[in-house]
């Protein structure tokens, strides 16, 4: 068979925010359309609209926007191959359940819900709880199998509620290669016939997701390990439509599970344990808020790169991708068959890696609108001098503020716990020393602070405890900040100054 060209589907139901493991699906999607050189494409898949959640197909396309994944189809940039919301392709379907009717590959089935129910429960009633309507069951049932071609065409004339089936074949062994699990065999008599269409003119997931992955040349299906108990219908239903020529290859993506690895990483965890498990805020209709990734403070780059190690590794020790190098080192291959766990705790790691490579200019230009909202006039250099200095200590943005505050404004009380361990009646008289030897310093950068400091205590046979954490005690309020001398160099002789003889004359009324 010649190469087709590599074109996959990232093909969603709004019915609800997408949770990180949908924007996995998609990621890994991405990453192997680009890495082929083919096509991306956004599909809504919105047939079943008793699920519908209005404002999930814009909160979908905004945030796989905010992770930079861009589609060359979809619902709102059209393409060749459009409409891409199911709801629009209604009129589309119709015809493909009518041809599975007209080959035997599918029947109308007209029991009504209270009699589909009765039989379940009398099932059950005898200890047959899996009750399906299957190659077995279908032959007692009220269907165009069971009824006479005129009898059929009477219901279908009176407008009666019908289904239409898939017909599977008696005792066969179905066959389907999964490109991550190998080959897949499935007994038919195990299988549900699948419901494909409903009277109210709409199809199934299962119809419509096929049809549509085969008109719009979909070559490659990848998707989340759920629909991998649907793959052998849709490769019978390839066969049923006469296209397996043409069918896609199906890859299916474990699941992630949660952080303690006993289950699948649901909606429901993410606040209850802690973390978000969306990319952004959802508020849903109701009003119920759901955090969001991007609104905790992370980068869209580190949360896309901590996705794309959920599952798949490079086969090497590199943790750290560009989006490129992602694109560059995918394969399917390397995508694990087990489930992965989700670590909260490694997404902050992720984050601080990410803080870490930013540059002073770019942090500072982050910070700034937080130094704004507190009212703090500060000049963008200073800022940025900051930022170069604490941004070891930061996994978010917003954390630059505890590790810098001080530098800001005054400390507005003092450490007891230091004040205890450290004043004595002799450290006024060495901070006050302190004090003019730092106005003295003509050359004034943290390299003659520190050497003026250290000439200071060696001449005087002071140690550190007295003048340095003293000093800190002073300038900052406590023993926490950088280094004092760097410190220093950015409060500037002046402030230092006014900090020393405020903080002596606070201290000494303790
Ligand atoms: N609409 C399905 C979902 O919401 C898509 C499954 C598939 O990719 O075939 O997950």
């Amino acid at each position: 068979m010649e190469s087709r060209r590599v074109r996959v589907r990232f093909a969603p139901s709004p019915t609800g925010p997408l949770h990180m493991g949908g924007v996995r699906t998609a990621l890994f999607n991405y990453l192997f359309a680009k890495k082929h050189g083919g096509d991306f494409i956004l599909r809504i898949e919105d047939t079943d609209q008793t699920r519908y959640v209005p404002g999930a197909e814009d909160y979908i396309i905004k945030s796989l926007k905010w992770c930079n994944l861009f589609f060359d189809e979809g619902v709102d940039n059209g393409g060749e191959y459009g409409p891409y919301r199911q709801s629009d392709r209604k009129s589309i379907y119709k015809q493909y359940a009518d041809k599975l009717i007209e080959n035997g590959w599918a029947y109308y089935a007209f029991d009504t819900p209270d009699e589909l129910d009765n039989i379940r429960k009398k099932n059950e009633a005898e200890g047959k709880h899996n009750w399906q309507y299957d190659v077995t069951s279908r032959a007692s049932m009220r269907n165009s199998l069971t009824l006479t071609a005129h009898e059929t065409q009477e219901l279908l004339s009176q407008n009666a509620q019908f289904v239409i089936r898939f017909k599977f074949p008696e005792n066969e062994n179905i066959k389907a290669i999964d490109l991550i699990r190998g080959e897949v065999v499935v007994n038919s008599n195990t299988l549900d016939d699948k419901v494909l269409f409903k009277s109210d003119g709409m199809p199934t997931y299962h119809l419509a997701n096929v049809v549509d992955d085969y008109l719009m040349k979909i070559s490659h299906v990848i998707r989340g390990e759920e629909w991998l108990p649907s793959m052998p219908l849709h490769v019978m239903l390839y066969r049923a439509f006469g296209w397996s020529d043409v069918m896609p290859q199906f890859a299916h993506l474990p699941l992630l599970l949660k952080p303690d690895g006993k289950g699948k990483l649901s909606k429901r965890d993410g606040d209850r344990l802690g973390f978000p498990v969306f990319p952004l805020e959802w508020k849903s209709p109701e009003g119920e808020v759901s955090s969001g990734y991007r609104e905790s403070g992370y980068f869209a780059e580190s949360f896309v790169n901590m996705i794309a190690l959920l599952g798949w590794n490079a086969g090497t020790e590199q943790e750290i991708f560009t989006m490129q190098e992602l694109i560059d080192s995918f394969s399917l291959e390397r995508v694990g068959k087990s489930g992965s766990k989700f670590d909260p705790e490694k997404a902050k790691w992720f984050n601080q890696q990410y803080l870490r490579m930013k540059t002073g200019e770019e942090l500072a230009d982050l910070f700034m609108p937080i130094l704004k909202e507190q009212n703090i006039n500060v000049s963008i250099e200073k800022v940025v001098t900051i930022c170069n200095l604490v941004k070891e200590r930061a996994v978010f943005v917003k954390d630059l503020w505890q590790h810098s505050y001080f530098f800001f404004q005054k400390p507005e009380s003092y450490d007891e716990k230091v004040v205890k361990k450290r004043w004595d009646a002799n450290i006024p008289a060495i901070l006050e020393r302190v004090s003019s030897l730092i106005s003295e310093i003509k050359d004034f950068n943290s390299e003659t602070i520190k050497h003026s400091l250290h000439e200071y205590m060696e001449a005087n046979q002071l140690n550190m405890g007295q003048v340095m954490n003293c000093l800190r005690l002073v300038l900052v309020g406590g023993s926490l900040g950088p280094d004092i001398a760097e410190i220093i160099n950015i409060l500037g002789k002046e402030e230092v100054k006014e900090r020393i003889f405020h903080g002596i004359e606070v201290i000494n009324k303790f």
